[in-house]
């Protein structure tokens, strides 16, 4: 039997306010899930996603939370635990990019890409997982990028990022899988958003010859893989590493 359903879960997405993390607070909510999420500076596109998760008939939380700062980090989980009851599901989204070619990439680049991406993973995941522990169950679901296991030109310093997350993601699944907390990840191809616009720009010919199914991905693609990963289709099934690319091959 085929049940995607979410009911009563609670969510918590950071980078929620627009791109694949807007799309998985729509998914979530549409699998029966209340869905709170965060966002650096984006509070108007905030609001608007938690509308339209109201608008499904969940509830919906739209919180500031820069995920480099931890104690920015432990007080937006503690307002998610207070309004919600608990956080059974944390979707480690939010990303950045500082792209250029490595020897023109500055320690700064390096430094901001890994204190969101990697250091953001590691705040927000800590922050929940006592809670998932008392309860006996929880899902971690983080994103990386197929940039971790194939490589960028001018993405060194993100693509290592993306290799920190998903080692990152085995050692969390071996160290969490008795308390029957589940940790696996996406590798998203590219997918057509703010932050992928610049490479599609550059370089959309390209890519769409080494891509089988010749499109972009949508948003949606990866939402519906989040929602998988959180459901009991997935029980059996931690520190993976799930590749949603089009079919993106080198050569
Ligand atoms: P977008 O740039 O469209 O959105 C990024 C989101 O992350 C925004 O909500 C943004 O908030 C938030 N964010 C950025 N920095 C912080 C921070 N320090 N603290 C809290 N929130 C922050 O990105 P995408 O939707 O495209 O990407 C989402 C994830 O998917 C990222 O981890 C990215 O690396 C990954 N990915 C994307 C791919 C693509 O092709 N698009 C491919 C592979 C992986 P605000 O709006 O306030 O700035």
């Amino acid at each position: 039997m085929f049940n995607l359903d979410l009911s009563g879960k609670k969510v918590w997405i950071t980078g929620g306010s627009r791109g694949l993390g807007k799309a998985m607070a729509i998914a979530f909510a549409k699998a029966g899930a209340d869905v709170a999420i965060s966002w650096r500076s984006g509070e108007e596109a905030g609001r608007a996603v938690a509308q339209e998760v109201e608008a499904l008939g969940r509830m919906a939380l739209s919180l500031q939370c820069d995920v480099t700062d931890v104690g920015a980090v432990e007080q937006t989980r503690d307002r998610i635990e207070a309004a919600f009851g608990g956080i059974d599901v944390l979707v480690n989204n939010a990303g950045v990019v500082r792209d250029n070619l490595f020897m023109m990439l500055e320690d700064k680049d390096w430094d901001e890409v890994f204190a969101t991406n990697v250091m953001g993973t590691v705040h927000c995941s800590r922050a929940v997982i006592r809670g998932m522990m008392m309860k006996r169950w929880g899902r971690i679901i983080n994103i990386s990028s197929i940039a971790a296991s194939r490589g960028g030109r001018g993405q060194s310093n993100y693509a290592a990022s993306k290799g920190a997350i998903e080692s990152l993601t085995q050692s969390l699944a071996v160290e969490l899988a008795s308390r029957n907390i589940l940790v696996n990840c996406i590798a998203p191809g590219v997918i057509e958003t703010d932050m992928s616009r610049e490479v599609i720009g550059l370089a959309k010919e390209l890519i769409l010859n080494h891509q089988l199914l010749k499109r972009f991905g949508r948003p949606e693609d990866i939402a519906a893989w989040a929602v998988m990963l959180a459901s009991d289709h997935s029980a059996f099934m931690t520190g993976q590493i799930v590749t949603v690319d089009g079919g993106y091959k080198l050569g």
